[in-house]
């Protein structure tokens, strides 16, 4: 069940979200993704002096100089990913919570680590009010989630130095990772296809500006 805020927040501005999302639907941009997109108002995350942003197609700010990523990155993301419900996805990078809610519309079984605690609480507190059910955990989401692999699709919401191997592992086989790669200032998003144990199929798309994944296996802090 979503929260009454939701149903208000989702009256507030439905003619801006609509624009974006036939914005984005000539970017070419998935129907699916832009139906889970239509139910997620994104005033829900950010500070009510932003909300006359929340339809600008730019990442905006959230607490602890994180942010909420764009709406084409989360779009562009969310179809390379190709959901099928029931998967089961390692989201690193919960932040806003805004992509995790998204993967869940369309069916999949996220399961989104986060190394800022107060994001992690207030990313829960979304995924309630959302009537979804994330499964989030606090830590260092460039080791992955070993207890939980294999996972069908990974997405990392953070910007890398490179794929960390301990994700590679964690990807089933068959399955799709996702994941910006580069130096602190640009990253490619790089879709990676698990083809058998030790074989990876890559491809390069767009350049994105990422807040950078700082862990043990990507950048020191
Ligand atoms: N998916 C988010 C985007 C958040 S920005 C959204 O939809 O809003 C990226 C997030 O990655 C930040 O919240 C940052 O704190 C987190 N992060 C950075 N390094 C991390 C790591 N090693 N493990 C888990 N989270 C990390």
């Amino acid at each position: 069940m979503i929260s009454q805020r939701i149903k208000i927040l989702l009256e507030l501005n439905s003619a801006g979200r609509n624009s974006l999302l036939s914005e984005l639907s000539m970017k070419g941009i998935s129907a699916a993704t832009l139906d889970a997109m239509k139910l997620v108002p994104r005033e829900y995350f950010i500070s009510e002096d932003l909300y006359n942003h929340a339809y600008d197609d730019m990442a905006l700010p959230i607490d602890d100089n994180q942010t909420i990523s764009q709406p084409l990155t989360v779009a562009l993301m969310t179809d390379l990913l190709e959901i099928k419900p029931g998967d089961k996805v390692l989201e690193v990078g919960t932040g806003s919570g805004y992509q995790a809610i998204i993967l869940s519309y369309l069916g999949a079984v996220v399961y989104s680590i986060e190394r800022i605690e107060n994001l992690q609480n207030s990313a829960k507190t979304a995924f309630e009010d959302f009537g979804i059910n994330v499964i989030s955990f606090l830590g260092d989401g460039s080791a992955g989630l070993p207890e939980f692999a294999p996972f069908e699709r990974i997405i990392v919401t953070a910007g890398s130095p490179h794929t960390p191997l301990e994700l590679k592992e964690q990807l089933d086989i068959g399955g799709i990772m996702v994941i910006p790669v580069g130096d602190k200032n640009y990253q490619t998003m790089t879709k990676i296809i698990k083809t058998g144990k030790n074989k990876f199929k890559v491809t390069e798309h767009d350049s994105f500006r990422f807040v950078p994944l700082i862990g043990n296996s990507a950048w020191d802090i």
